[in-house]
């Protein structure tokens, strides 16, 4: 019982058998990584002002074994907002998240150290690594699961949470330099743009399970379409790093250079869009996405990644 209560506190919420839709089969015997984290952050919000700082409000992580397709652990924490403390009508109408539950919550310092106590016990438990991380070593070792980070889109680690540790000065775990863009990668590999993640699900017979812009649900429904894009052929790579890259790191990202000018891909803007901040984080952007050959079998072959930091809402 307290040992529940501790992981409770540690916003740890543990999950055995827990099916997606996934049907219970190999899903991913081909992956690079072991396992793939899934974040959603929900953030405050105003109707009409779009490039406010926002402030993280819900930190849901969920850990997909991308053999399975199944989520093996979760975190979840609701975040108090400190620059803007009371919750726009708007904010709390489009997550559903309530001025109680933020008050509830805890500030962003404390959930980032506790969310670093998570990943440490997935490391100790089940030998997770991630590929940007120092280590004495380069290659995994046989106990080893390489484990990287994925989002819908580069908004969260490579805007929203990246300028709020800025503005805050808030040590950010290095880990979360680097990540996948499940939207680049959706594009790419099915030859599609999909209308949002609820779209992308649609488009694959999926219904979005849960409430949308809940950031635990939107992680993961997140997870179940990563889990069926694998399953349909589709190998994980990182598509972004916000830090130079170590020769481990870059093995994993692309094999082939790219052939395009990628700095002339532009942060696109439409009224859809609600850009939380349009100039891009001081990233180094790797346009060396290519797909191995198993992921030609699905959607046809996967280009090369595009830069795009927006949210598309
Ligand atoms: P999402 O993951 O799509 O739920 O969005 C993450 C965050 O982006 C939300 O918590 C809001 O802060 C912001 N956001 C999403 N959709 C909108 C919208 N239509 N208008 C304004 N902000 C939005
Ligand atoms: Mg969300």
């Amino acid at each position: 019982m307290a040992t529940k209560k501790l992981a409770r506190e540690l916003g740890l919420l543990q999950r055995r058998n827990q099916s997606s839709s996934v049907p219970k089969k190999t899903v991913g015997s081909n992956q690079i990584f072991s396992y793939l984290i899934v974040i959603d952050f929900e953030s405050t919000c105003w109707r009409e002002k779009n490039n406010y700082n926002q402030e993280i409000i819900e930190f849901p992580a969920v850990l997909l074994n991308t053999r399975t397709g199944e989520i093996d652990s979760e975190f979840h924490n609701y975040v108090q907002p400190q620059e803007h403390p009371v919750l726009s009508e708007f904010c709390t109408e489009l997550t559903g998240i309530t001025q109680i539950q933020v008050e509830a919550g805890i500030p962003l310092h404390i959930c980032l150290s506790q969310f670093n106590r998570w990943l440490q016990t997935l490391q100790h438990t089940m030998g997770v690594v991630f590929p940007n991380e120092q280590r004495n070593t380069s290659a995994p070792s046989a106990t080893e699961n390489m484990c990287t980070f994925l989002t819908w889109s580069d908004w969260d680690l490579g805007v929203c949470l990246q300028y709020e540790c800025k503005r805050k000065q808030l040590h950010k775990p290095d880990v979360l330099n680097s990540w996948i863009d499940l939207r680049s990668t959706y594009r790419l590999f099915y030859s599609r743009k999909p209308k949002g993640l609820n779209g992308a699900l649609q488009d694959l017979g999926i219904q979005f399970s849960g409430r949308e812009h809940s950031g635990l649900d939107d992680s993961r429904n997140t997870a179940r379409l990563a889990a069926r894009m694998m399953s349909d052929g589709c190998v994980m790579r990182i598509t972004r790093s916000l830090q130079s890259t170590s020769a481990r790191l870059k093995s994993l990202i692309g094999k082939t250079s790219c052939s395009t000018d990628y700095k002339k891909e532009q942060v696109t803007v439409d009224e859809k869009e609600n850009t939380v901040n349009p100039s891009k984080p001081s990233s180094s952007i790797h346009p060396a996405l290519t797909a191995s050959p198993d992921a030609a079998t699905a959607g046809g072959m996967m280009k090369l990644v595009s830069g795009c930091s927006a949210k598309l809402y």
